[in-house]
């Protein structure tokens, strides 16, 4: 038994994940599963179909979870969905857009990138026009909330000129899904990308998909990995009704499970993304109060995570502030922004509009430069 030490000492994560979860999915870790036995396959076979009924998907979709953090499940997609012949178009205004790029790089899948400013969304035309000159592009790749910065892309619409140019669409949405609202069949999304540990608030240890069966259908065979072809993982899960190709992490799926009927019990998608509406306004008012400016303009913000500008002050650095708000009680996220100086701060996970006000008044008590 460890002793409880000030390192044990609890604080609240707002980042993007993993993040603050409940007693009921930590507490959901606490017995052993055999991978072998029905009552667990079973009750993978129910977490698969509860996550549908979260993207409002019907039987034409399925999902496919995949051991490894969010990226092996980004990766798992585009090395089994893009054939030899194929390529992919991925836009990119942040770091988990260009991870796609790297990923197809290194397994030498062709594509190309339409690249902008990390503040900024894509320009509709243009990305129109790139679609009608380049009939060689297959599918196009992008990701929903862009966590680099907590910008909003508008995959509603990016979708709509996929489908008009008959693209396969790939959708990395890891940080949104289950905290902002959409139905994956009226977004014609063909795969979707999510993880354990984001908005539907379990702990991190798998990924997973929600592709359309239509679609998986043509991967059979076409995978450059083995243990990730999303094609084969499907295939054994749906056999062996689902019991997993190679050993699950169990405890993190018990724990997901929990997760999902607490997002049930608290009323759906739509019930949490207000709740992480309401953070966002209370952590953007009260920064904006205490000096500190959100770098993404409202309209193209997300709920789900905000990056400020640090202080110009010359004695102001990020380890400090961050030490001291976590003495209060709290973590925040380093920022990844290429042109300026900034932080972050994420509001999804167990956390409510009080953790806010009290992050609020921590945030002033730890302003050592002023
Ligand atoms: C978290 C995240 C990922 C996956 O990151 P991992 O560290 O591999 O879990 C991918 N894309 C986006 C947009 C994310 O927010």
């Amino acid at each position: 038994m460890i002793n409880n030490n000030s390192t044990d000492k609890p604080y609240i994560l707002l980042t993007p994940g993993p993040l603050t979860t409940s007693s009921g999915v930590r507490s959901a870790m606490l017995k052993d599963w055999c991978t072998w036995d029905n009552e667990y396959n079973s009750l993978v076979q129910d977490m698969r179909k509860r996550v549908l009924n979260v993207a409002e998907a019907g039987d034409e979709y399925t999902m496919i979870p995949m051991q490894g953090s969010g990226t092996f499940s980004v990766e798992a997609v585009l090395t089994s969905v893009i054939g030899e012949n194929e390529n992919v178009l991925i836009l990119s205004n942040g770091a988990y857009g260009d991870r796609m790029k790297t990923i197809c790089n290194t397994a030498k899948i062709s594509n190309s990138i339409y690249k902008i400013d990390q503040t900024e969304t894509y320009n509709l035309d243009y990305l129109e026009e790139l679609l009608k000159k380049n009939e060689s592009i297959t599918h196009l790749a992008v990701v929903h909330c862009e966590t680099t910065s907590g910008i909003l892309n508008p995959i509603k619409e990016i979708g709509l000129i996929a489908k008009k140019y008959n693209k396969i669409f790939i959708v990395d949405a890891m940080s949104s899904f289950g905290g902002i609202h959409f139905s994956i069949p009226e977004y014609q999304i063909d795969f979707l990308i999510s993880s354990s540990n984001k908005c539907i608030q379990g702990v991190p240890g798998f990924g997973f998909i929600i592709a359309k069966k239509s679609e998986l259908l043509k991967c059979e065979g076409k995978a450059r990995s083995h243990s990730l072809d999303i094609f084969d993982q499907w295939k054994v899960m749906e056999n062996g009704n689902g019991k997993w190709r190679f050993t699950s992490p169990t405890h993190v799926v018990r724990a997901f499970y929990q997760a999902l009927l607490e997002l049930e019990a608290e009323g759906g998608v739509k019930v949490r993304e207000s709740r992480y509406k309401e953070n966002q306004n209370t952590l953007v008012k009260g920064m904006d109060a205490l000096g500190f400016k959100a770098i993404i303009p409202l309209e193209k913000q997300s709920p789900i995570i905000t990056t400020f500008y640090a202080p110009k002050h010359p004695e102001y650095n990020f380890e400090t502030f961050y030490s001291k708000l976590k003495e209060h009680g709290f973590v925040i996220y380093p920022g990844k922004l290429t042109k300026e100086e900034s932080f972050r701060i994420g509001n999804i996970g167990e956390v409510y509009f009080e953790d806010i006000k009290t992050l609020i008044s921590s945030v002033e008590k730890s302003m050592f430069w002023k």
